[in-house]
């Protein structure tokens, strides 16, 4: 059942990726693993995917133990600044920054233990009430203030889209998310990339794929429906 829910997830990317007139090496799928036991994951990774995605600091880390440490873990949730000494060298990538208190952690932490972390300014286009992230309007003096602290490198931005019933509808955030990207991009700032745009779930991906993803994350169309009453 995974192997043909990742079958259907790689034609669509490849599709998508063929309508943009991009290469498929251009974007990375990563497989949202929350809630998912390691024999599901392992599934996954005997498929040949080597990135994954916790939103939770303990599970990512208790998977981080008893997997191979080849698998590239991704810290896509919300993260409180006490957590962030544990998976500041355990994560390849934190998706989530979107204040300037957890920056400066991420860096701290990140000095104690002699590594530079990637980070992802999370942006909220939707400026949906319930959804963490900073606005569009200041991402750059936010970047600009990030980029000044030490072990950390700004590798580009994310967000997290409203769940609508046609992807079509998510279209417009996707491509802000964009055109805000290359706006920060050609200011040249140092330590700050701009090579990264995580943006698309299960329910938009192949939309936000055309509009300029590099790393999707993707739960359901992997793993199937998440329970979280077990
Ligand atoms: C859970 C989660 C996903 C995956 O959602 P699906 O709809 O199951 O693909 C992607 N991104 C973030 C930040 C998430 O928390």
């Amino acid at each position: 059942m995974i192997k043909d829910n990742l079958d259907l997830v790689e034609h669509k990317i490849t599709n998508a990726c063929k309508r943009a007139g991009r290469d498929r090496s251009e974007v990375t799928l990563i497989a949202v693993s929350k809630t998912k036991p390691i024999s599901m994951i392992e599934e996954v990774l005997e498929e040949g995917i080597l990135h994954f995605g916790e939103n939770k600091v303990q599970e990512l880390c208790d998977k981080y133990e008893q997997l191979p440490n080849h698998i590239n873990w991704h810290m896509i949730g919300h993260l409180q600044r006490n957590k962030v000494k544990y998976i500041v060298d355990k994560a390849c990538l934190i998706h989530s920054v979107d204040s300037l208190r957890l920056a400066e952690t991420i860096s701290q932490e990140a000095a104690k233990k002699n590594v530079t972390a990637s980070i992802l300014i999370e942006v909220n286009v939707a400026q949906e009430e319930s959804k963490y992230g900073i606005r569009v309007e200041e991402a750059l003096p936010f970047v600009e203030e990030i980029s000044k602290l030490p072990n950390i490198l700004v590798k580009g931005l994310m967000t997290i889209a409203p769940f609508v019933k046609d992807s079509e509808e998510n279209r417009y955030i996707f491509h802000k998310l964009k055109q805000l990207s290359v706006d920060i991009k050609t200011k040249n700032i140092d330590n700050v990339s701009m090579n990264i745009l995580s943006m698309g779930m299960t329910g938009d991906y192949e939309v936000a794929i055309e509009e300029g993803a590099t790393h999707v994350r993707v739960g359901t169309g992997i793993f199937g429906e998440r329970n979280y009453n077990i």
